[in-house]
């Protein structure tokens, strides 16, 4: 069935089983060149609590009596859905974020196909737990098992649109829960073909629904705080992450939050310098910076500082092939930190500014990749999440103070270490405040693994069984013998 939205490209929500328009739409822009490629439907109140009632029935209906072993194989089914139609789903990704399309056929709608299948895998491979209990006042046999945790909303960013959105709504209807989910108002497109793949398997409606729109006084607020969600998880900026917990907090909601980050490099003089420089590069600059793993800032041990810079410089110059910045919002905010560096000081090696292609990217929302020096660690530019293609490098002379380095920060999502000494690495890894310590790699996944931050980049952990647990409640039962 297709959607049944007016216009030439219509971005459906989706809600009870029913493709759904609304009467307030808002135009879509293609970040590259700044053209309205189509509307997007803005979910008014009443659609949001269709939705989150239409969940709640699929709980109660065939959705919520499915084993676990079907629900495993619907989850497959949607895999293969999205693997049936990659082209769409890569060519939408790259119209509305403007990514490189490399990045989109090796990243973004893979790794969104892979977590429908890593979490069909976990559900037969997760184990409960058991206890034989044999204590003065008896014996008994404790065994645990876990419930869904009713209506889950799901609230993902602009940024990895499809890959973020379905690394929660997978888990989630893996554990038995039903859905709803508001993807990103800059970008639906990819959510609502994965609603066409959902409707087209057979999904029982109501197990999953999707409403777009804006966030604060508006969809994303109405789910957020709606008395029926039972558990919210959300990926976004950390401000957001404060205004939904605000939310939450009325109804004493669960939250499961991955958001912002100030990710520190740390590179010693004896690192591989070609791989650190590639590496850090890479870290730096991937999806013009607009990754949450990405690096912003760098510490680089004393002796090979200056070649460093150099060689970070030049690879910051040749780039080519980047995409845009969001928005032209995003693209403001991008440049106002780069204005903001220069006037607390910082020399500029590479970059600085917008680039000219001479071309329809002209109209688009690019910026240059950008290499900073010579700031204090007081400065702006070193402490707040920029979120584009830029990033600070400093010296160091003992492992102790990159360590501490590392940690001036309000956020720890991320820290990336580049050393041939191994003993160090492992000195250095606990020692230094995130979620996720890379050692001579960067953004090497593995799903089965925590991921997630501390301090203002997240409260609990996603993927594998971490997911899994957020998603359920387990319930102890104590049987006397
Ligand atoms: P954002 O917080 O502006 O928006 C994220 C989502 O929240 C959107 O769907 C938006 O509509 C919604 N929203 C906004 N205000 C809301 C409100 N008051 N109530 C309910 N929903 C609301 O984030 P963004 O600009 O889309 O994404 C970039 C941010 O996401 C960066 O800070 C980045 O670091 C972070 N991020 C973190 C991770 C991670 O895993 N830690 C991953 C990707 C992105």
């Amino acid at each position: 069935m297709r959607r049944t939205a007016p216009g030439p490209d219509p971005v459906a929500m989706y809600v009870a089983g029913s493709f759904r328009w609304a009467d307030d739409t808002f135009p879509l822009i293609d970040p590259a060149d700044g053209a309205v490629i189509g509307a997007v439907p803005e979910a008014p109140r009443c659609l949001v609590d269709e939705a989150v009632r239409a969940a709640r029935g699929a709980l109660s209906g065939s959705w919520g009596s499915m084993s676990a072993q079907d629900r495993a194989t619907a989850l497959r089914r949607i895999a293969d859905g999205i693997a049936a139609r990659f082209g769409e789903f890569v060519d939408t990704e790259v119209r509305e974020t403007g990514k490189p399309r490399a990045l989109a056929e090796t990243m973004d709608i893979p790794r969104a196909i892979d977590n429908f299948r890593a979490y069909a895998d976990l559900l037969y491979a997760r184990r409960d737990s058991a206890f034989h209990t044999a204590s003065p006042h008896g014996q008994a046999l404790n065994y645990t098992v876990r419930r869904p945790l009713g209506v889950v909303a799901v609230i993902s960013p602009w940024n990895l649109p499809l890959l973020l959105l379905s690394w929660k709504v997978a888990p989630a209807l893996a554990a038995g829960n039903a859905v709803v989910a508001k993807p990103s108002e800059e970008t639906p497109g990819t959510a609502a073909l994965l609603a066409e793949v959902i409707h087209e398997t057979g999904f029982p409606a109501g197990a999953f629904n999707l409403v777009h729109g804006h966030g604060a006084g508006a969809a994303g607020e109405f789910l957020t705080g709606h008395p029926g969600v039972d558990a919210i998880a959300f990926t976004g900026e950390s401000a957001t992450g404060s205004a939904i917990m605000r939310a939450a907090a009325d109804h004493v909601t669960p939250v499961s939050f991955e958001l912002g980050g100030k990710n520190a490099a740390l590179v010693f003089a004896d690192a591989d310098f070609e791989a650190a420089v590639e590496g850090t590069a890479r870290s730096a600059f991937t999806h013009s910076g607009q990754i949450c793993l990405c690096t912003e800032r760098v510490y680089v041990e004393r002796p090979i500082f200056d070649r460093f810079v150099a060689a970070l410089g030049e690879r910051a110059r040749e780039l080519t092939g980047y995409g845009p910045m969001i928005s032209a919002a995003h693209r403001d905010k991008v440049l106002s930190y780069y204005r903001l560096a220069v006037e607390e000081g910082a020399t500029v090696v590479a970059g600085g500014g917008v680039p000219d292609f001479g071309d329809r990217r002209d109209q688009g929302f690019h910026v240059e990749p950008t290499v900073l020096t010579g700031l204090p660690p007081t400065a702006r530019t070193v402490r707040e999440e920029i979120f584009g293609p830029v990033c600070h490098v400093a010296p160091f002379d003992a492992e102790d103070e990159a360590v501490r380095l590392a940690n001036d920060s309000a956020y720890g999502l991320a820290v990336t270490v580049w050393t041939s000494d191994l003993s160090r690495a492992h000195r250095v890894a606990p020692r230094v405040e995130a979620g996720i310590v890379w050692v001579n790699c960067w953004n090497l996944r593995d799903l089965r693994t925590p991921f997630g931050g501390v301090k203002a980049s997240g409260i609990g952990r996603e993927g594998g069984e971490y997911s899994l647990d957020f998603f359920s409640e387990p319930v102890n039962v104590c049987v006397r013998i």
